[in-house]
């Protein structure tokens, strides 16, 4: 090479360089005087499927460059609203949209307190609205900047719920004839109605609180593998069947409960223990093989190292939003690969299109996926936000433009105010056992 081609290089930032031409500045000279700008933070209500969602926008000082991040807790979402417009807003406008890491650093310490939901939530949402900034700047959707693609789509799990064995199988072929490979199966209790995730309802008794939906924890543990062999011996083995055991259930039913099944071959048990127990994922370890998945009530990456250094889960559940946003879940999804763990991202309704596109983000580009919960967006979610990621043959696709691909329109967004508000704020304080007693998630 030439000495003045070596100079130039030197000076300008080198041939091929963005932004490289004669007299353009050299790159370690760039001053933070010179930089975008954060120049405002809003937040967007929205529940155009009834599920109230909250989304964060990060405006810049570029015009029409700004970002979208998901910061939805559903069972809370006017105290994350408040918690972005009154604290994080304040402190972020002025900043330099392009450190990421800094800005979650600093947001992350900056209530002193810290590792909660709601906190956690409002940092998600900024977090995720500052990788979409990036890909834009980047001219490339946010995968390529975590390393681009490792498989072309993410391979989903769909939801069945049947009031019966019959209704359930029916319902798991229906995804099956979709091209989808993997379904999560739930069958309501007998003598109970189903709800949620096919669990167990009753009438309550007179005598407990109006509102309350009962569970019996015994008669659910009897009817799950039951429901197993009947699926098994008309489905066969090809399809691969998931099951949400939605903690619930004691420490001694749930080693039992996951021993029964080990004939059924499941792709993944959901949650057995409660957060509050997870050391007896040791116990349920040690005595079967049935594989385990773990972790959507975390609300902190410290939560899983336990069980992940041991080797007591195969699949870590994460809720980006709750864990605060794709910076932290992409140090967790490298944590795991090391220790053969495989990632299985939250995906259910109480998450926007943005952090559903950022679960597939990761999908793509960690090598350690498992399988991705699927939701799909109704033509309302659609609308609010054009650019919803595509479904096909039960795959998953990322967006291809730059970011998240993915648009907020929020005069749409207005359309559909929160609703329904009692039911979604109180459901889980109001699960009992027949005698009354609470049930804990
Ligand atoms: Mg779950």
């Amino acid at each position: 090479m030439k000495r003045r081609d070596m100079l130039s290089i030197l000076t300008a930032g080198g041939a091929g360089m963005a932004g490289a031409s004669s007299g353009a500045k050299p790159v370690w000279a760039a001053k933070e005087s010179d930089a975008i700008k954060i120049t405002d933070v809003k937040v967007v209500l929205t529940a155009p499927e009834r599920i109230r969602l909250v989304v964060v926008k990060v405006e810049t000082s570029e015009p029409g460059l700004y970002g979208w991040g998901c910061a939805t807790f559903t069972q809370r979402p006017l105290t994350v609203k408040t918690a972005v417009e009154e604290y994080l807003r304040p402190f972020l406008i002025g900043k330099n949209p392009d450190n990421i890491e800094d800005i979650w650093q600093s947001c992350f310490v900056s209530s002193y307190w810290r590792n909660g939901p709601v906190l956690n939530n409002a940092i998600s949402g900024v977090d995720m609205a500052l990788w979409d900034i990036k890909g834009k700047r980047a001219g490339m959707p946010v995968y390529q900047l975590l390393g681009g693609k490792c498989r072309f789509a993410a391979d989903l799990y769909a939801h069945a719920s049947g009031r019966d064995f019959q209704e359930l199988e029916d319902r798991i072929r229906r995804w099956m004839e979709r091209g989808y490979r993997h379904v999560r199966a739930q069958a309501s209790v007998p003598g109970y109605s189903a709800y949620g995730a096919g669990s167990a309802q009753k009438e309550a008794d007179k005598r407990l609180p109006e509102g309350t939906s009962v569970f019996e924890p015994s008669a659910y543990v009897q009817l799950v593998p039951q429901m197993f062999e009947y699926l098994r011996d008309k489905l066969g083995y090809e399809v691969k069947l998931l099951h949400d055991t939605h903690e619930r259930i004691s420490n001694s039913q749930a080693v039992s409960l996951v021993k029964r099944l080990e004939p059924y071959d499941l792709f993944f048990l959901e949650d057995p223990l409660p957060p509050e127990q997870v050391d007896h994922f040791r116990r349920i370890r040690e005595q079967c093989s049935t594989p385990l998945a773990m972790g959507e009530l975390f609300n902190n990456a410290h939560e899983w190292i336990d069980l992940v250094s041991e080797r007591l889960i195969d699949y870590m559940r994460v809720h980006l939003s709750q864990i605060g946003g794709l910076t932290p879940a992409r140090k967790l999804a490298a944590f795991c690969e090391i220790f053969g763990v495989k990632t299985a991202w939250h995906g259910p309704g109480d998450l926007s299109p943005f952090g559903q596109a950022a679960n597939i983000a990761l999908d793509l580009a960690c090598y350690n996926f498992g399988v991705q919960e699927q939701h799909i967006f109704n033509d309302a979610a659609n609308e609010v936000f054009p650019g919803c990621l595509k479904i096909e043959n039960g795959y998953m696709f990322a967006n291809e433009a730059p970011g998240w691909g993915i648009e907020c329109n929020e005069e749409l967004a207005k359309k559909y105010p929160f609703t329904d508000k009692a039911s979604f704020d109180m459901f889980w304080g109001n699960v009992r056992r027949p005698d009354g007693t609470i049930v804990r998630p």
